[in-house]
């Protein structure tokens, strides 16, 4: 800092010494250390009294180092939130809003470990990386009942509110959970699960220990490894928790969206298959059942192996994956599934045994095409454990049916053609069994359809990586919808108060995302349709599709790049994301249609749009998993994402601050009347101070005057020039 006069010196030197102390600290300096410094040196040799001035701040900025640090470790060792509210628990309080003021709030409130933080009625969370201990009873209790504003902000205090929403609005409400990989979607929705078990108590003991049972269940069969998350989901999913009309927990009920079945196949360098297979396979070697299952015991199974590295020593002597399929027992038992749990692991055996099956050519002649299983211990083990003989498990593996103008005609199948009909039928198995563990929960939750329910999305962030396949589209095509639902949520809070007052509501302006949306889900035209269509055509290819979609789609959100083939590219809301049409046709034959799984998640937000929404925006604040670390990059690129800045400028370009007649002019009055004047606190005297202090684009309603969030700041500068 320039040396301009003693008092600017202290405050910008006191501000340099602040600073080292709030960054750093363990390396506090000594008095005599900021001594010897350049600055006090200077300001030694100019005077003395500043000299002595200085020292006094010093201690006083040591005082209050001490003070940071006490706090710091205070928060660190009880990893706990300090239960103090802040004016920017809430950051629609603060006066100005923009980008680089969130980040701002939100970076200093991780470092005090405030991982949550509000946005008007949508709750930012921000992952700890680490086990905080403000989940306890205690905190269950803190958050039961009371004013938002009475306590910091919690994923509890969400799911108060819509706890509360419901009692008391006899009203259907949804928890929507959204943000990319890692975010922490998952672990808030069963903090919030938690909660309203807590909240709903249920005299009935057993059923809310059987609710709790749910997540860790479908989530062993659902989530995998991946480079990104340990425990990353690889399937939707939609809770549905039942209440009475008196707020009682009477019940749960869960939907499952877009298993991605390929895992059960084939995983990426570094990522794993599903959980299940791994505490299968060590859970039953420890059980000594590896033969009863007809399990190899030398080596672990091709689909669970690939990855593996040091495999067969790495499974079994993992205490994790045996304690977890210990775990997973108790959940089959609490829920109430009986000896089909044991069928359960047979078919998860006859999938290991299935891709452990290998086929040859077998050249004659006259036959190039056909195929055999060289070695049939695992075919045979497969069709034990199907209860289907070997034959008929051969037949459909290395044959199929062709029907030509009404004749059946048996067809051999190559090498290339059984090992694929081989794994499609392991990801068919396991999307049925994954299907059949779903629906016999809610078997077993039994609830009656009448009285109110909480429903809680944890669904995938939008996803772009350096290669999008069909799996991706699917995903960001469910995020798009998403954000079209929530956009109509938040417009149509800020809408309805415009209306009330009067106000033209067209001058809210937004990026509406429905034309993106009709571009894939429009009949017959939209791309959804067109690859349908074309996975009909037993000739389609790769290119006949891509061309199909460079014919059809005249939209600007959709190009297709010169240079790179078989590729197109899309605008979504969140970012452009390049899609390569390798696999389309076959995954999209393979699943459920794609336009039929995206109509299902149409049905589940209009399901939605009847309940009142709240809104979890969980946030990854570095890639590294690290805690404490809080990377601005990362955090801006997930706010864009997540809509949240998108909020943001809603507040900015629409009118966020609307103030009564009567407060503006008591407020305001003296940039217009002298100070004795008080004059009366009308609409014309309003409008006299906003012409004097010649603001533009404000605008008047019934009762309160309009203001752009720039007003305030323009008014209060105004005031202090007076
Ligand atoms: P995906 O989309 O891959 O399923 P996700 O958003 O569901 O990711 P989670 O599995 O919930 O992410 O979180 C990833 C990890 O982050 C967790 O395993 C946990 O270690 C940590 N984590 C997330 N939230 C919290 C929290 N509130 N407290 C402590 N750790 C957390
Ligand atoms: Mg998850």
């Amino acid at each position: 800092p320039t040396l301009r006069n003693p008092e600017e010196w202290c405050r910008s030197f006191s501000h340099f010494i602040a600073q080292c102390l709030i960054k750093d600290f363990e390396t506090r300096p000594s008095v005599t250390h900021l001594l010897e410094h350049p600055f006090i040196k200077q300001a030694h040799g100019k005077e003395m009294a500043l000299g002595q001035q200085l020292s006094t701040l010093i201690c006083e900025q040591q005082d209050l180092g001490c003070k940071l640090k006490t706090k710091h470790e205070r928060i660190n060792t009880r990893k706990t939130l300090i239960i103090e509210t802040s004016p920017d628990d809430d950051l629609v309080n603060l006066e100005f809003l923009d980008e680089e003021t969130i980040i701002k709030h939100l970076s200093k409130r991780y470092d005090e470990l405030q991982i949550y933080t509000y946005v008007g009625d949508i709750l930012i969370a921000l992952n700890p990386f680490q086990t905080l201990s403000i989940y306890s009873p205690q905190f269950s209790k803190l958050y039961h009942g009371v004013k938002r504003a009475d306590n910091p902000p919690h994923i509890f205090a969400t799911a108060d509110a819509a706890y509360q929403g419901m009692v008391t609005f006899c009203k259907d409400q949804c928890i929507i959970i959204s943000g990319e990989s890692g975010a922490g979607k998952t672990e808030s929705a069963h903090l919030i699960v938690q909660h309203l078990t807590f909240l709903g108590k249920a005299n009935n003991r057993t059923l809310r220990e059987k609710i709790l049972q749910v997540n860790p269940l479908v989530e062993a069969f659902g989530n995998a490894c991946t480079a990104i998350n340990d425990n990353s989901s690889r399937f939707g999913k939609y809770l549905e928790m039942k209440f009475t009309p008196t707020g009682a927990v009477m019940g749960a009920k869960i939907s499952e969206y877009l298993l991605e079945k390929s895992r059960v196949i084939k995983q990426a360098t570094g990522e794993k298959n599903f959980h299940i297979f791994y505490y299968v396979y060590a859970g039953l070697y420890h059980q000594e059942k590896l033969k009863k299952y007809r399990l190899p015991d030398k080596k672990p199974p091709r689909y669970i192996e690939n990855q593996h590295g040091k495999v067969m020593q790495d499974i079994v002597s993992s205490k994790l994956y045996k304690e977890q399929f210990d775990a997973i027992q108790d959940c089959f038992r609490i829920i109430g599934f009986t000896d089909e749990v044991n069928s359960v692991y047979r078919i998860l055996c006859a999938i290991l045994n299935t891709g452990n099956i290998e086929f040859t050519a077998i050249t004659s002649q006259h036959q190039t095409d056909k195929s055999e299983v060289p070695n049939v211990e695992a075919l045979e083990n497969a069709a034990a454990l199907l209860c289907i003989g070997p034959e008929e498990l051969t037949e459909a593996l290395t044959s199929h049916c062709v029907v030509t103008r009404g004749e059946t005609i048996i067809r051999t199948n190559t090498v290339d053609k059984a090992t694929d009909v081989r794994d499609a039928m392991s990801k068919a198995l396991y999307g049925r069994l994954f299907s059949w563990i779903v629906n016999r929960i809610n078997a077993l939750l039994h609830v009656a359809e009448s009285g109110m329910n909480v429903g809680i999305l944890d669904i995938f962030g939008f996803e772009n990586f350096k290669k999008n396949s069909f799996e991706q589209l699917c995903i960001n095509i469910a995020n798009e919808q998403i954000q079209f639902y929530f956009n109509q949520h938040i417009f149509a809070l800020e809408q309805m108060e415009y209306q009330s007052e009067g106000v033209d509501a067209s001058l809210v302006e937004y990026e509406d995302n429905r034309p993106i949306l009709d571009m894939f889900l429009q009949k017959p035209m939209g791309l959804l349709s067109l690859l349908d269509e074309e996975s009909r055509f037993p000739q389609a290819t790769d290119q006949t599709l891509v061309d199909k979609f460079e014919d059809n789609l005249r939209y600007k959100y959709f190009w297709r790049p010169k240079r790179v083939e078989l590729c197109f590219g899309i605008q979504h809301y969140a970012g452009k994301v390049l899609y390569n049409v390798n696999g389309f046709l076959e995954k999209n034959r393979d699943t459920l249609p794609a336009d039929i799984v995206v109509y299902s998640l149409m049905d589940l937000l209009s399901k939605m749009v009847v309940g009142q929404p709240h809104f979890v925006r969980c946030i990854k604040p570095n890639d590294d998993r690290q805690a404490l670390c809080f990377f601005k990059e990362r955090v801006m690129v997930q706010l864009r994402y997540t809509g949240i800045l998108e909020t943001v400028n809603i507040r900015c370009q629409g009118y966020s601050h609307r103030i009564l007649f009567e407060e503006f002019v008591n407020r305001y009055y003296y940039l217009a009347f002298r100070a004795h004047q008080m004059p009366d606190t009308s609409k014309e005297n309003a409008v006299a101070i906003l012409e004097r202090a010649k603001l533009e684009n404000w605008v008047l309603g019934k009762t309160k005057v309009f203001l752009k969030y720039y007003h305030v700041e323009q008014l209060n500068l105004l005031l202090r020039e007076l």
